[in-house]
């Protein structure tokens, strides 16, 4: 971190900054000019906060050079990390993985048969909503406990391991018990009492993107899980919101390459929150595939007209298995299998 000191500074604050620095276990560097004198702190800066630092009359200026995350900073783990959902691995150059379901669970004979047809397809993973992140209080908000427990039943009947959407702490009990792979949504990214609590559970974790986070902003949030004890996270990119009307959001692929640089955790992507239209999900996720997403996570559905959430964005079993075909060709044309 550079610190730059207005060159009024009297001696005195110098001197005492200096000791502030040092007894925080930094090594201080001073370099006095004409008109300014600036700080180079060597050492752990991820714990000081520049707004604070900027709160002192005296400094000018704060300029951070190390990122503010350190356990997913690619730069102290420069390996990829392998994050294993029931035996299932994401990171590195597995395989890429397909999750694929329903928006929202919505009975167990139905959820059974998109099961079985997203798997003939070729997912490895099934998704559904229980607990539902709905805009309006009045749309369907999920069946709850007996949403998770039909998951739970798909999974016995097709060996799926299944990701649901946890939305409050007084049920990680129950995802800890039920669910493979906790989904934490766009809503909650920086919910970070949740985070706290997912950190403390052995189970990994899938962090969306929110939707007006930066990319900052969403990797603290993976450190806010990683600081508080568990290591497996996947990033999830979702689409943000600007200010285009033709998407449901604006899915940012450039973040692929991005992630990869900043961080070593795996990094999916949601072509259909991120489309909100099942006809644009396909090339979407075909780009995604190619600029070397680990996974994608994709809403199916049977009767997508009926779907009590998201099915204008679902697809047919028999366009997913289409969009798998396509991009296991792209998988490897990448040096990636699907
Ligand atoms: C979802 O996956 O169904 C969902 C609500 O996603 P997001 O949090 O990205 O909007
Ligand atoms: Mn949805």
């Amino acid at each position: 971190m550079i610190i730059t000191l207005k060159k009024e500074t009297p001696q005195k604050e110098i001197t005492r900054l200096i000791g502030q620095f040092e007894s925080r276990g930094l090594r201080v560097n001073l370099i006095q000019g004409v008109n300014y004198n600036v700080f180079g702190l060597v050492g752990d800066t991820s714990h000081l906060d520049e707004r604070m630092i900027l709160s002192n009359q005296w400094v000018d200026n704060v300029q951070r050079v190390q990122a503010p995350y350190k356990l997913a900073n690619r730069m102290f783990h420069p390996e990829d990390t392998i994050v294993n959902v029931a035996g299932i691995p994401v990171g590195a150059s597995e395989k890429v993985v397909m999750i694929a379901g329903p928006c929202v669970v919505e009975g167990e004979e139905i959820l059974c048969t998109i099961a079985e047809e997203v798997k003939k397809a070729g997912a490895v993973m099934l998704r559904g909503g229980a607990y539902k992140p709905r805009t309006s209080p009045y749309s369907f908000q999920g069946l709850g406990t007996e949403g998770i427990r039909e998951l739970a039943a798909a999974r016995e009947k097709t060996g799926l391991p299944v990701v649901s959407e946890l939305m409050s702490i007084d049920r990680i009990e129950e995802f800890e018990e039920n669910v493979d792979l906790i989904q934490i949504g766009a809503r909650n990214m920086q919910n970070f009492d949740l985070l706290k609590a997912v950190g403390k559970v052995n189970k990994p974790v899938l962090l969306k993107r929110g939707m007006s986070a930066t990319i900052e902003e969403w990797i603290m949030s993976a450190e806010y899980i990683m600081s508080s004890g568990n290591p497996n996270v996947i990033l999830c990119e979702r689409g943000i919101r600007t200010f285009e009307k033709y998407t449901r959001n604006t899915m940012d692929l450039a973040v692929i390459p991005l992630i990869r640089e900043k961080t070593h955790l795996p990094i999916i992507i949601d072509p259909s929150h991120a489309t909100g239209d099942w006809k644009l999900v396909k090339a979407v996720s075909l780009a995604a595939v190619a600029a070397g997403a680990d996974g994608l996570i994709i809403e199916c559905h049977t009767k997508p007209e009926e779907a009590l959430s998201d099915g204008m964005q679902s697809l047919k079993p028999e366009k997913y298995a289409e969009l798998v075909r396509d991009a296991r060709r792209v998988a490897q044309a990448v040096g990636r299998d699907l």
